[in-house]
């Protein structure tokens, strides 16, 4: 069984597991093969076809099972999350209650967003027209590190709720923590390779991005992203794009200065800063920018590092993460950058302090490329609209955040991004109801709310007719002159001006 949680030594190559802030091994998994992954494809499919014609309230229920054994083995997990990515425990636990939560969302909705709907089928009176969601079969799901749990659970928890069977292909640097969830399923759900995991690096990602999968939702950096749709598009899988962003926050002249400050220290620093929607850009309005930016330095050096239970951000999970800081520090600071907290020369190790940075610009690696730690730029702007313009189009943006009073919803609808939150950070991605996506570099489709849940089905439409309509329908006309004839004087009377074209303009007008 490819979701066991002991390697097989005998024919496997293995790959260590390192906890980040000692760099000790802390276990091993195999590197499973493209023949692997292909026979856990085929059992998948097996399995998809028993978990697909189950009762939707039924899968919900075993669902809801699975989330139980999760809460059930959560010390387990949160040390293991903890030691494998380098996170503190408490970290580790609200990601359990963010993963649980979107599990419970995603199991309940699924019925109600999966149940059939009639539509109008507009003259057609004699047709019944619905709209089904039906299971794809099998959804390939490749996570990465930072949240090894409650990330993939966004693709993992929807694609199984639509009634799918997932093989999951956890980030080589978090792979235990992929098998303790398969190993919770198996306890919780009796039915074999509905939910399966194999480990390894990018060979078996992308052994798993060409196998014969129904979907593939991938969750990691946009380079590795288009090697998973170059080999996606060999068989044209559809897939799901979860990359990284350089999300801006913008501070308007009317905001709660404090408040905006406390934030963009938690949503910069947070998980170390290794959160697809870190707040990686503060633009800030000139009149309060002194006052964020005192605020901002005091609570980024009050913020406690550290492998204990106090700790607020650990270590970074990949080492090769810290190297592309400190070159991007580096970077700026040789192009003039002034660095207010932490910087360059305080890394250690595995260990990147709380870092605040000033007078940057779109020269600056810093500005231009995701950082992935915790870094926060602190740039003055003229007004809100220079913040915009600039949020817009001197980064890239999965989420954003805008503080502020007047007018400051329709600031957040004027920015690019997929999310965006308002006197706050990062929220939309705690509140299960709310889809989940990027544009442009950040990445496509959606997951989490009734929309992740459809990105995980077939759309499917039928048209049912109830009796025969005379000259309407699926035959050849008997005299196509005389039909020619009717059909120009059908358009006319429905879309030229005719009576139900004009009878239709009077309902609008009195509907408005
Ligand atoms: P990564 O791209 O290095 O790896 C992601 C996954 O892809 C891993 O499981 C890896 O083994 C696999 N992989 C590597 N090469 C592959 C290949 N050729 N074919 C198929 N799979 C392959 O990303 P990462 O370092 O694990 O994650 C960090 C990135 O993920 C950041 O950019 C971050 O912003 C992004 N991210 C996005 C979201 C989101 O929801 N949008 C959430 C978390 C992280």
């Amino acid at each position: 069984m490819v979701s066991n949680t002991q390697p097989d030594t005998g024919r496997h190559e293995l790959l260590d597991v390192h906890d980040p802030a000692t760099g000790d091994v802390i276990g091993q998994v195999p590197v499973h093969t493209e023949a692997d992954v292909n026979a856990a494809v085929d059992r998948a499919r097996v399995a998809a076809a028993t978990w697909a014609a189950l009762d939707p309230n039924v899968r919900r229920d075993h669902l809801l099972a699975f989330r139980r054994e999760l809460i059930n083995r959560v010390d387990e997990l949160c040390d293991l999350i903890h030691r494998e990515n380098g996170k503190p425990r408490y970290d580790a636990i609200q990601e359990l209650f963010l993963a649980a939560s979107h599990l419970t969302f995603a199991a309940t909705r699924a019925p109600k967003v999966m149940k059939t709907r009639t539509v109008s089928s507009g003259i057609l009176v004699n047709i019944k027209s619905t709209v089904s969601h039906v299971p794809l079969g099998v959804v390939g799901v490749i996570g990465p590190w930072n949240y090894p749990v409650f990330t993939p659970m966004g693709s993992i928890g929807y694609a199984l709720a639509a009634g799918n069977a997932v093989v999951f292909k956890p980030s080589e640097l978090t792979p235990l923590t992929g098998q303790a969830l398969a190993d919770a399923f198996a306890a919780a759900v009796p039915i074999a390779d509905v939910f399966q995991v194999v480990t390894g690096d990018g060979r078996t990602g992308g052994a798993l991005s060409g196998a014969a999968v129904d979907k593939l939702a991938f969750t990691g950096s946009a380079a590795t992203g288009r090697r998973v749709m170059e080999a996606a598009a060999r068989n044209l899988t559809p897939v799901v794009m979860e990359l990284g962003g350089k999300d801006p926050l913008i501070v308007a002249a009317d905001a709660d200065v404090d408040a905006a400050a406390d934030a963009a220290v938690f949503g910069a620093l947070t998980n170390a800063g290794q959160a697809c929607v870190s707040v990686e850009r503060a633009y800030v309005v000139d009149s309060v920018y002194d006052r964020f930016l005192d605020k901002v330095v005091d609570g980024a050096s009050t913020v406690r590092m550290g492998s204990d239970d106090d700790a607020q951000i650990g270590a970074i999970t990949r080492p090769q993460q810290v190297e592309k800081i400190r070159d991007q520090l580096e970077d700026a600071v040789s192009k003039g950058a002034k660095v207010l907290v932490g910087g360059p020369d305080a890394i250690e190790g595995s260990w990147v302090p709380p870092t605040v940075v000033v007078d940057v610009d779109t020269s600056m690696k810093l500005m231009q490329e995701e950082t992935f730690g915790p870094v926060l730029p602190v740039i003055k702007v003229g007004d809100a609209e220079e913040a915009i313009e600039r949020a817009n189009n001197d980064g890239f943006n999965l989420g954003s955040a805008v503080f502020g009073s007047a007018g400051i919803r329709q600031m957040a609808d004027r920015i690019r991004a997929g999310m965006t939150a308002i006197n706050s950070v990062m929220t939309f991605s705690t509140i299960s109801a709310l889809p989940f996506g990027g544009v442009g570099e950040s990445g496509f489709g959606r997951i989490h709310g009734d929309e992740g849940i459809k990105e995980f089905t077939l759309t499917k439409s039928t048209a049912e007719q109830r009796f025969a309509l005379p000259g309407m329908g699926a035959a050849f006309a008997p005299d196509n002159k005389a039909a020619y004839k009717q059909m120009k004087g059908m358009l006319g009377q429905l879309f030229g001006g005719g009576v139900v074209d004009k009878a239709e303009s009077i309902v609008r007008r009195v509907r408005r």
